[in-house]
């Protein structure tokens, strides 16, 4: 199955930026599916600067709520409007600085796929629950909770304490975690589970992507500081199999 390759811009990227990444990006002749998650008010621009068949733009955030009183918030339906056709959920950052519940997250990937977009829901331990033994059993719960009882998406492997760090888990331990989810989600979804795709995201960069992309159940990669260099971020890409 074609990989994906996304990159979460976070809380940086300006509307200059938009033209030279979507030039390099339309340049490119790359075997995996592309996805730039800018900040909401880049979307439009961004979607109007990159055809459709050279890349896919998305959200990093949606509300769970169509519209309403939720001050500095986004509803799923704009984000499509505004031409995101993927969202990222559950981001750890979001997890942590604005306390949002595996519920929180089900009831985003609801809206979020009543809107037509195409959920990537983040899931991983932090490095003190790893320590303890505990990394399966936390992005079990996760998994469990934070997925509607329908789900047609993509699951991001992030261990938080990998997350801009230029830390990685070892090949080994990104292999049984990738298994382990592929275990949870055919239990939990016997039609679809199999083939959801499950991205490798934490410390990605050019060095280290084409052994972490080569690894089994491994579907892509979610890519944080090094999607902001468009030089990165396609060689990146080009480390993922054809295939
Ligand atoms: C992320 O925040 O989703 C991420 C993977 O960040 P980084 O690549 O910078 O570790």
């Amino acid at each position: 199955m074609r990989q994906v390759i996304a990159g979460n811009w976070k809380m940086n990227g300006k509307f200059s930026d938009i033209e030279p990444f979507a030039e390099a990006v339309k340049n490119a002749d790359l075997a995996p599916e592309l996805v730039i998650c800018p900040p909401f008010p880049l979307i439009q621009s961004f979607a109007a600067a990159l055809p459709r068949d050279k890349g896919a733009i998305g959200g990093q955030d949606c509300h769970a709520s169509p519209a309403g009183a939720h001050t500095g918030d986004v509803a799923a339906a704009l984000l499509a409007e505004a031409g995101a056709t993927y969202v990222i959920l559950g981001h750890s950052e979001r997890r942590e600085d604005h306390g949002e519940t595996n519920a929180e997250v089900a009831a985003k990937v609801l809206a979020a796929l009543q809107a037509g977009l195409v959920p990537i829901v983040c899931v991983g331990e932090t490095g003190m629950e790893r320590d303890a033994g505990e990394a399966e059993h936390v992005v079990h719960t996760q998994l469990t909770h934070s997925l509607p009882e329908r789900f047609i998406g993509l699951i991001a492997y992030e261990p938080v304490w990998a997350i801009g760090t230029g830390r990685t888990p070892s090949e080994a331990d990104v292999t049984a975690m990738h298994a382990h989810i592929r275990a949870v989600l055919t239990e939990k979804f016997p039609a679809s589970g199999a083939k959801t795709p499950i991205l490798y995201g934490g410390s990605v960069k050019p060095g280290n992507a084409a052994a972490l992309l080569a690894l089994p159940e491994v579907g892509g990669a979610l890519v944080g500081g090094a999607s902001l260099n468009a030089a990165d971020f396609l060689a990146i890409a080009a480390s993922a199999p054809r295939g």
